[in-house]
């Protein structure tokens, strides 16, 4: 068998397109746009470029953005005097302080400084509890955009068995929690699963959000499997080269040998991130604007 190719880049442009048209027409309904308030501290060089390419995306999707670009001695009051700034701010929909955040500045308090109802990454306890018992809040947008993916191959999720290896608060917990909602069978296999390849080879699904490269092989996976590979990791690079390559946690020429349908790295699940960040926001500027929002957002 060779594996369908999930092309994430294609579904997230789609999805990109689609929120820029609904922004349009929210700012239209509202007469203000709907509004992206992202906060870096310090100039971690990655961090750098998720801001710049989050910002660019948040214009191109016709909606404004706010980019706060802080020293990296920044003190934990005056970030939090920000954040309580762009919570009171009725032209901020949604805020994002980009992480890590350095050492100094302690990232649980500062999530949970934001306005759950702002918090547009879903990292807020608050949005983890609303997601845990089933009510409307935001969800993480890396498994919000795996599920997105997994309905449109697969449809209906129902009694399926899923198996999400990893168990971070950003992907794996809440990765679970939606497959779980969707009504497959789960198991979240973790760094202390036994046996973990004989877990895997039950799955149906496989979502992988480890970050070891390509650790997933052909032996694995049963036939036909969907895989989800969250995993950025980079290889070193080769002789002459002066960067590696990037590759997931899937070993993906082998794994499309066996698998039904497969993400690539890149091109797979890393595109969706920022897409549903600006679906999530758009969704909360409906909700401050006292609007419905688009039932496909
Ligand atoms: P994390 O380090 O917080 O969590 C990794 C998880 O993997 C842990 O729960 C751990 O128990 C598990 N694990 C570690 N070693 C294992 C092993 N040998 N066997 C089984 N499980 C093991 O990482 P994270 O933030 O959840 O991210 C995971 C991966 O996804 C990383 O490669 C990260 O770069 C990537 N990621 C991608 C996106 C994106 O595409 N936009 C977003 C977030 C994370």
């Amino acid at each position: 068998m060779t594996a369908t190719r999930i092309d994430g880049k294609a579904f997230a442009a789609r999805l990109r397109e689609r929120v820029g048209d609904y922004a349009a027409t929210f700012a239209e309904a509202a007469g203000r746009k709907a509004g992206l308030a992202v906060v870096l501290v310090g100039e971690d060089a990655a961090s750098q470029v998720y801001v710049g390419a989050k910002g660019k995306a948040t214009l191109a999707a016709n909606m404004a953005s706010f980019e706060h670009r802080l020293p990296m001695d920044t003190t934990s009051e005056d970030l939090m005097a920000l954040v309580e700034k762009l919570n009171n701010d009725d032209s901020v929909d949604g805020i994002l302080v980009q992480l890590p955040l350095p050492d100094h500045l302690d990232e649980q308090s500062i999530i949970a400084a934001i306005s759950p109802d702002k918090d547009v990454d879903g990292f807020h306890v608050i949005n983890a509890g609303r997601l845990s018992v089933g009510q409307t809040g935001f969800v993480p947008c890396t498994p919000l955009g795996c599920m997105m993916l997994l309905t449109d191959r697969l449809g209906d999720l129902s009694g399926l068995e899923a198996v999400v290896i990893g168990r971070s608060n950003i992907v794996g917990k809440p990765m679970a929690q939606l497959l779980l909602d969707a009504n497959a069978t789960v198991t979240i296999a973790h760094s202390r699963t036994k046996d973990l390849a004989s877990v895997v080879r039950r799955a149906d699904i496989v979502v992988a959000a480890v970050g070891r490269p390509q650790m997933i092989g052909k032996d694995w996976l049963k036939d036909g499997a969907t895989v989800i590979d969250v995993g950025i990791n980079r290889l070193p690079p080769e002789p002459g080269k002066e960067k590696g390559k990037l590759v997931g946690d899937v070993a993906f020429d082998e794994a499309s040998e066996v698998a039904g349908a497969i993400t690539p790295v890149p091109g797979g699940v890393g595109p969706m991130t920022i897409a549903v960040l600006l679906r999530n926001t758009l969704v909360a500027a409906h909700r401050n604007a006292g609007l419905e929002a688009p039932a496909d957002l």
